[in-house]
């Protein structure tokens, strides 16, 4: 049974797509209700030819307004340790299990919500092409 509020990413998915394709192609997904109340989606950064694929939650508050994965405190923290494993944090391929960003309001603040398992599920779609695309040994 498909829910209407999340009939998941696959018809906004395109076939045989590069990544800034399927990025393009993201921006416009109704997978699940996230869309409505993001900035933007936020796809990946990192190159597509890399090894080692690192998969987050979902965007936060300044990925969500920035439109870049790992770029809040959160992305300060990998940053740190991928140094302190002597690995560049721009050979790295991230992206996120959630394309957009899941939050609740209070007063002026967007405080970060975490994703339920039926956003993860209907949003797989992008992160099964990205692995296709990338092909990580990690
Ligand atoms: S969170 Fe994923 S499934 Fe939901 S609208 Fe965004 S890209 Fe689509």
């Amino acid at each position: 049974m498909v829910d209407e509020e999340r009939p998941g990413a696959q018809q906004w998915v395109p076939d045989k797509a590069d990544i800034a394709e399927l990025a393009g192609a993201a921006a416009h997904c109704r997978g699940c209700e996230l869309y409505r109340d993001a900035t933007q989606v936020v796809f990946s950064a990192g190159p597509s030819s890399s090894g080692l694929m690192l998969v987050g939650e979902q965007p936060g508050d300044q990925e969500d307004q920035r439109g870049r994965p790992f770029v809040g405190p959160a992305g300060r923290l990998l940053a740190e340790a991928l140094t302190a494993a002597s690995i560049e944090t721009t050979s790295v391929y991230l992206t996120n299990a959630v394309k957009h960003f899941r939050f609740e309001r209070r007063g002026k603040a967007r405080i970060h919500k975490t994703p339920d398992v039926g956003h993860i599920t209907a949003c797989m779609p992008w992160l099964e092409a990205e692995l296709k695309t990338v092909r990580p040994a990690v």
